[in-house]
């Protein structure tokens, strides 16, 4: 399993299902999540205005400041199958499949580290985003850490 950063990565969860929510495209096929900065590449036709930018930053902060619950469940690959989009799994993954929850917000097939609540993320910082004429969307982000306050 990788190494994920439990912050970074479940701030990419809800980066991932407001993007589903604002734009009705996929979650990201492909991130490369770091703890200074992150990125998330989407499917998508065209760049993202300044003030979307900012929507989806707002959109990601009210879902943290929510303080929800971050919990696993179980189910069975075949159920999961109906639900999920399950085709990033590993092929040789386990008949049970992992699905991750944030409060009633995002469910989705996950193997990583997560926080427990995401009142522990802090804020999400909208660095850049930038589109290029392949159909990727990429954007940019930065966390400030409740620890930051310190
Ligand atoms: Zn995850």
């Amino acid at each position: 399993m990788k190494n994920y950063d439990p912050q970074m990565h479940t701030a990419e969860h809800i980066l991932n299902k407001t993007m589903v929510n604002l734009f009705g495209i996929e979650r990201a096929f492909s991130s490369h999540l770091e703890r200074k900065k992150s990125k998330c590449d989407y499917k998508f036709d065209r760049s993202l205005t300044l003030d979307e930018e900012k929507m989806v930053e707002n959109h990601v902060n009210e879902q943290l400041k929510r303080h929800l619950p971050v919990e696993e469940h179980w189910l069975s690959k075949s159920d999961a199958g109906k639900k999920f989009n399950i085709r990033r799994l590993p092929e040789d993954a386990e008949e049970e499949i992992r699905i991750v929850t944030i409060g009633e917000f995002d469910a989705c097939p996950c193997i990583g580290a997560h926080v427990k609540n995401t009142s522990e993320v802090g804020q999400f910082i909208f660095g850049s985003s930038s589109f290029d004429n392949n159909g990727v969307l990429r954007i940019r982000f930065k966390l400030k850490r409740p620890e930051d306050d310190n």
